[in-house]
């Protein structure tokens, strides 16, 4: 492991690991690098022993500062990131595959494109595994959250999901086992012999092994109390507290809980089969365009239209306002990534852009007609799309779309460089289908309304934009504050929720307490107690 101790809180040289993409600023007194989980396991005793509080670190690419530290000591997890394994399922036809969690996403996904993996210190078994997998059809890792430095142990902390888990679903679906240091229950006082006092300790949760109540058993809950109800609203895409369900497997539990519990030190991921043929399109919207009826059309729901049902579900509908192209332009001679695709023209009042995955070439010719046929119908401008059939023409699509959110950082950069007090407002809500034309209406109508600046954009095939607001004073910031309580209250009362893929970190805990009821809230409480009894690790990340 490596140790950095820090007595200048504004040395530069740390900055990296004080904030995450929140813009959130955070303390630290020590940063440790984790190499191996004995370093976890080492440096969770050390600061159980010391009462020292610990914040757990990925990639720092998360967006609410659930890595962001608040005083006392970081694991940061970045530099432990190999791939460790793989394992192949002959009943399913399966390929598992065994990373440490500071992987990125992309060394993940190069690893399975080039199957180049370093496989030396592997057992024979996870070898011959590999070997079959070298000689297997192509294979694929579908939770892709656009920004592809992200660690795959954030990933599954915060759940992650992004364009294609409209199809696909988020990280969840694929994570088969996990390897995770907890601080377990015990005696925690300096008087208490190494058999009772509080210590760090590694346990490996295979998907299918436990269920939720062998919580009790695993990390000795004696008391036998156990919250039991879901507070998940099934139909919407939602990351918002702790997922636990008296039916549940226990796996489950350990994704999407931002690492309240311990830190994962291993994750079995799920392959899937690459598709054969994937095919992008971004079209753009004209005046009197019907984007909720077009997506409603894609979704195969509810169409009582004077066209036919489309062929093929979509793996992705992203949704661009006009701003967002508006901003795109601007940026067009500063930021290479943009200047890659062609100008916007200006007549365009937004994008909307698919993704579809499929096996067969004359289904897609069969599908681009049937698109085609139905753009005047829906309001699509003719004139321009944009095709993606190769890999390259989805690389640069994909820095297209990464470069929304770095445009937004960039205007906010800009305000706060004239006043230091502005930050991002940005949103994660989402809402259930029906209410998806309500939503976009009640966003454009209250930033024209209030005369302020923004800019949506985001997965509207799960009814789900993120509204970025860019107050240019203290007075918009103040209204653009207010706006997004208003829009969670609302969604709230729609059964939306408040966040679907970035999670509460430690920047949207008020909006968490109006969606949760008390009773949640204390369910979640009684679970960390339980888990995580000295309340040590990711305090101030979820829960207060
Ligand atoms: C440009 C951009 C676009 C994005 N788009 C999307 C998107 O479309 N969809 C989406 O879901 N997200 C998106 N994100 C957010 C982000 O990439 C994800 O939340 C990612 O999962 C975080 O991974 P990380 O390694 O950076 O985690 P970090 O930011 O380091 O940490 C995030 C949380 O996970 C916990 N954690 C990290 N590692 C571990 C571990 N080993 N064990 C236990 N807990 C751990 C931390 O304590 C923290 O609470 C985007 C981010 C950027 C910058």
């Amino acid at each position: 492991m490596k140790r950095i101790i820090i007595s200048d809180q504004t040395d530069e040289r740390n900055s990296d690991y004080l904030k995450d993409f929140s813009q959130l600023l955070g303390t630290a007194d020590e940063i440790v690098i984790c190499h191996s989980s004995d370093d976890v396991i080492q440096i969770l005793d050390e600061c159980s022993e010391k009462n020292i509080k610990m914040t757990i670190q990925g990639a720092m690419t998360g967006i609410c500062g659930g890595a962001v530290p608040d005083g006392g000591c970081v694991v940061n997890m970045s530099e432990m990131n190999g791939i460790t394994g793989m394992a192949y399922y002959d009943a399913d036809n399966e390929f598992h595959i065994k990373v440490q969690p500071g992987l990125t996403l992309k060394e993940l996904n190069d690893g399975i494109l080039s199957r180049s993996m370093n496989t030396a210190l592997w057992s024979s078994t996870d070898a011959e595994a590999y070997d079959k997998f070298c000689s297997s059809t192509k294979k694929y890792f579908p939770p892709d959250p656009t920004e592809t430095l992200a660690s795959i142990g954030g990933m599954v902390a915060c759940d992650a999901s992004g364009a294609c888990s409209f199809k696909y679903g988020s990280t969840r679906k694929f994570v088969e086992g996990i390897k995770i240091v907890t601080l377990q229950s015990g005696c925690a006082s300096e008087q208490c012999d190494d058999q009772t006092r509080v210590r760090a300790k590694e346990v490996h949760i295979k998907r299918g092994q436990y269920k939720y109540e062998d919580i009790n058993n695993i990390f000795g809950n004696t008391s036998g109390l156990l919250p039991g109800l879901n507070h998940k609203n099934s139909e919407l895409k939602d990351v918002a507290g702790i997922y636990y369900d008296n039916e549940m497997d226990l796996i489950d539990l350990f994704i999407g809980c931002e690492g309240l519990f311990g830190v994962i030190t291993e994750i079995e991921l799920k392959l899937t089969e690459a598709p054969e043929i994937k095919m992008g399109l971004m079209l753009f919207l004209g005046k009197n365009h019907k984007i909720v009826e077009l997506v409603n059309w894609l979704r195969n729901e509810i169409v009582p239209l004077p066209i036919s049902t489309v062929r093929l579900k979509p793996v992705a509908i992203e949704y661009f306002d006009k701003n967002t192209l508006d901003t795109l332009n601007r940026f067009r001679d500063s930021k290479r990534d943009i200047g890659v695709l062609p100008e916007i023209d200006d007549i365009h009042q937004g994008g909307i852009y698919l993704e579809f995955h499929l096996d067969d070439e004359e289904l897609l010719e069969d599908l681009m007609t049937q698109i085609f046929d139905s753009l005047s119908y829906f309001g699509i401008n003719q004139e321009e799309q944009w095709l993606a059939l190769e890999p390259s023409d989805f690389e640069r699509l994909k820095k297209f779309r990464h470069a929304v959110p770095e445009c937004v950082n960039i205007l906010i950069a800009d305000q706060k460089a004239i006043e230091p007090e502005i930050n991002k407002v940005g949103t994660d809500m989402a809402v259930p289908g029906i209410y998806l034309k309500d939503v976009l209406n009640m966003y454009q109508n209250d930033i024209t309304d209030r005369n302020l600046k923004a800019i949506i954009f985001g997965h509207i095939g799960d009814n789900h934009l993120h509204v970025n607001l860019i107050p240019e004073d203290l007075g918009t910031l103040k209204s653009s504050l207010d706006l997004v309580m208003s829009w969670a209250d609302q969604i709230i009362a729609w059964r939306g929720t408040v966040t679907a893929e970035h999670g509460i970190g430690k920047q949207k805990k008020e909006l968490f307490k109006r969606m949760m009821s008390q009773h949640d809230l204390d369910s979640m409480d009684l679970l960390k107690k339980i888990i995580e009894p000295r309340g040590l690790i990711n305090q101030g990340t979820l829960l207060d």
